[in-house]
């Protein structure tokens, strides 16, 4: 419960601008000053228009990178591109329009490929997003191995998309969903994960980063505890691939999901990764044109992957500006992209928890860009709308992770995500806008 999960700090006004003094010294000294060779934030600032955008008057502060992240130009100009100088389907065509679409399509397939660690672009395939991509596990590998008293570990962080999926199937076979449990710092319990697993035990569903809590959960150790035990593994690595290097051989990961829209790409597109020997093992999900070889009304003989996977015309816009949002990722390296977010949330998390009558929720040892916060006598909605009227976006509410909030004894919390773009003064501009309506709601 929450009497042991929050920093509660009891400063006041004065002695918070002294603490945030001390953070400035602290964590000011990293590689994202102004004046470092590494990364020019506002150089990079200048790639999101939107950024410039005023909001009831004031610049836009977009701490709201978790639900979905700003596009770089790259990417819409990648996408306007497409529509206006080779917009044609794919892999059906024999004119030049739909060679040029067909070869940007794949070739986005291979930047995601290289980008996760994938040793082939056969493991790749584009769906509409992270919820899909679960789904269509959930639906083949999910629907082939489980059954009757078979269990499913599922975290007790998880958002929506990686719990209901499991319980639709498993309502379905009459199994069960079986949650792993977390400490109250936001961290799963291993001995007690490990402790969870029995013969009946078919399949674990698990999160890399919390888009609640931020934890970034040490997913090689998790998967090999599941694989000593002949159990496969889906990791959810949507609030991952923005913010760490991803290598899902090194992982280990049998499947792995991502969202095109929380890592600088378009909405719509998303990916599934998988083992090639577990993909092929799988019956395709969707039925239609684009995945077959040969259809009769007997019987139909379905393409080789990823092809199998990809039922009737794809997101190929998308797909394409995706492989354009990779392009930009690995432009800046993901490294550099880590330790600035990093920086930026200790920062942030010092900086919040300084705030008089303030409660974080989430503070596991690894975390990374994503601060839930809740404050006294004022609730979560109350303050979001308070902190847009300064042109301050951040989110309230549950954040399609009911139990994990449950867990903490909240239905609500408010919380700020951040992005590569991010800077100091978008912290400090959250900071000041909640000590100014705390005080005054
Ligand atoms: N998994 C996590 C951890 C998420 O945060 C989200 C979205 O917020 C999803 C999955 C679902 O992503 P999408 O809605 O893009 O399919």
């Amino acid at each position: 419960m929450i009497a042991n999960n929050y920093y509660h700090n009891s400063i006041n006004e004065a002695d918070y601008y002294f603490v945030k003094q001390q953070c400035e010294n602290t964590f000011k000294q990293n590689k994202f000053s102004e004046g470092d060779q590494n990364i020019k934030i506002r150089n990079i600032r200048k790639d999101f228009p939107i950024l410039e955008r005023k909001i009831n008057g004031y610049n836009l502060v977009w701490l709201d990178n978790a639900a979905t992240t700003q596009k770089p130009l790259c990417v819409t100009e990648s996408l306007n591109r497409y529509y206006k100088e080779y917009n044609s389907n794919v892999h059906r065509g024999a004119h030049t329009l739909a060679k040029e679409a067909t070869e940007e399509y794949e070739s986005a397939r291979k930047k995601v490929q290289k980008f996760i660690g994938s040793s082939s672009p056969e493991e790749i395939i584009f769906l509409r997003g992270a919820t899909e991509a679960i789904n269509l596990v959930a639906n083949t590998y999910g629907n082939m191995i489980i059954n009757g008293q078979d269990e499913i570990l599922v975290s007790q962080m998880e958002h929506h998309s990686n719990i209901v999926p499991w319980q639709m199937l498993c309502h379905k076979k009459g199994s069960r969903i079986v949650p792993i449990p977390i400490n109250d710092k936001g961290e799963i319990i291993l001995e007690e994960y490990e402790k969870l697993f029995s013969p009946r035990t078919k399949m674990v569903a698990i999160t890399q980063v919390s888009n609640v809590l931020g934890t970034i959960n040490p997913i090689r150790e998790i998967v090999a505890i599941a694989h000593s035990h002949g159990v496969c593994v889906l990791v959810d690595g949507a609030q991952a691939a923005p913010h760490l290097s991803t290598d899902v051989r090194e992982l280990d990961a049998d499947f792995y999901t991502l969202s095109g829209h929380k890592m600088y790409g378009p909405t719509g597109i998303g990916v599934l990764y998988g083992k090639k020997a577990l993909l092929d093992s799988m019956p395709p999900w969707q039925g239609g044109g684009g995945m077959i070889k040969d259809v009769d009304f007997d019987k139909t003989v379905y393409m080789d992957l990823p092809y199998k996977f990809e039922a009737g015309t794809g997101n190929i816009a998308d797909a394409v500006a995706l492989g354009t949002a990779v392009d930009y990722i690995e432009e800046i390296g993901m490294n550099n992209i880590e330790c600035h977010e990093q920086e930026l949330t200790k920062y942030a998390m010092e900086a919040l928890s300084a705030i008089k009558g303030s409660y974080t929720i989430g503070n596991a040892y690894n975390k990374t860009s994503v601060l839930s916060f809740i404050l006294d006598g004022v609730s979560p909605q109350k303050m979001a709308e308070l902190l847009d009227s300064e042109g301050i976006a951040v989110r309230a509410g549950h954040h399609c992770a009911q139990p994990v909030l449950k867990h903490f004894g909240l239905s609500s919390t408010l919380r700020a995500s951040i992005g590569l773009y991010n800077t100091y003064e978008d912290i400090d501009a959250l900071v000041k806008g909640i000590i100014k309506h705390r005080y005054k709601s």
